[in-house]
């Protein structure tokens, strides 16, 4: 009798982020087909009579082929085991999980899928920035610098909207090509980003900046995300304050605060306690 695939969200990092279904599903998992995203912490949950894969890619170390993983999936699935494909964030955001989920398919398997708190909304909740906001923004854009061979390496928005908020995935360190293609997209110089670092566990860093001076921000550890809009101004976070102190004046920040009254004003929404954001 074949078994089941269960593709299963591990969040961004922090275990308590996994969601209960998540839980129980690998405490009783028979295999776990893991990326390297995903933790030791949460990796410890499973039990320990289960066989565990990593199938991701480290320090140079070449990672299973998407091929390699299809073929573990669909053979374990075909035997009577409980077989768990364990992505960082969620399954099925830059995470591959749609091609597992065809050729899971495509071999009659049974699939379940079991979401996950992608890394944009851990990494937001960490720096405390909504990613909408009734006066600020209200689009939420989520893209990746990366791509697959088989994509164009070109196809950012022709036009991103000063109203919406960006987080690019997989952002690498080629922070004067990102700058480019936003500021290609329309979006003004000054707009605010942060780098968010290691999002979740005790590790995480924030760094503010802007699009004109990204391309003098450090190289924080991976992995890391750029968010950028408006609502960055808004951001709170412990080793923002150790960054903040190293300025030359925290004046220069302090317009941050100003401007997003302004840009509220500019324009020109009004109260509605009745909307949500
Ligand atoms: N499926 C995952 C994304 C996989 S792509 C999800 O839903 O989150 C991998 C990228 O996600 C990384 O390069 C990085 O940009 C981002 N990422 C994942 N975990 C992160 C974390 N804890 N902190 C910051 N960025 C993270």
């Amino acid at each position: 009798m074949a078994g089941k695939v269960y593709l299963v969200g591990a969040g961004p990092g922090d275990p308590e982020l996994l969601t209960l279904k998540a839980l129980r599903v690998l405490k009783t998992a028979d295999v776990v087909l893991h990326d390297e995203l995903v933790g030791a912490e949460i990796l410890s949950l499973v039990p320990p009579t289960a066989q565990v894969h990593n199938v991701g890619k480290r320090c140079g170390r070449k990672s299973a082929t998407q091929a390699e993983i299809n073929a573990l999936l669909i053979n374990y699935g075909l035997l009577d085991l409980q077989v768990v494909r364990l992505k960082g964030g969620d399954p099925l955001i830059f995470g591959r999980g749609g091609e597992e989920i065809e050729a899971l398919r495509n071999a009659n398997l049974d699939v379940e899928v079991i979401p996950g708190v992608t890394a944009a909304l851990g990494a937001a909740a960490a720096a405390q920035i909504p990613l909408t906001h009734r006066r600020l923004s209200s689009s939420l854009i989520l893209i990746t610098n990366h791509h697959s061979s088989a994509a164009s390496t070109t196809d950012w928005p022709a036009s991103i909207s000063p109203t919406a908020t960006v987080v690019v995935y997989m952002p690498g360190y080629a922070y004067a090509a990102t700058a480019r293609q936003l500021v290609a997209a329309g979006l003004k110089a000054s707009m605010p980003c942060a780098i968010i670092s290691q999002a979740t566990p005790p590790e995480e860093k924030v760094y503010l900046t802007t699009i004109e001076e990204l391309r003098s921000a450090p190289r924080l550890p991976p992995p890391t995300l750029l968010v950028v809009g408006e609502v960055v101004r808004l951001a709170e976070h412990a080793s923002l304050h150790e960054q903040l102190s190293t300025h030359s004046t925290i004046e220069e920040f302090l317009p941050f605060v100003a401007q997003s009254e302004s840009v509220a004003q500019s324009q020109g929404n009004t109260e509605n306690s009745e909307r949500p954001e």
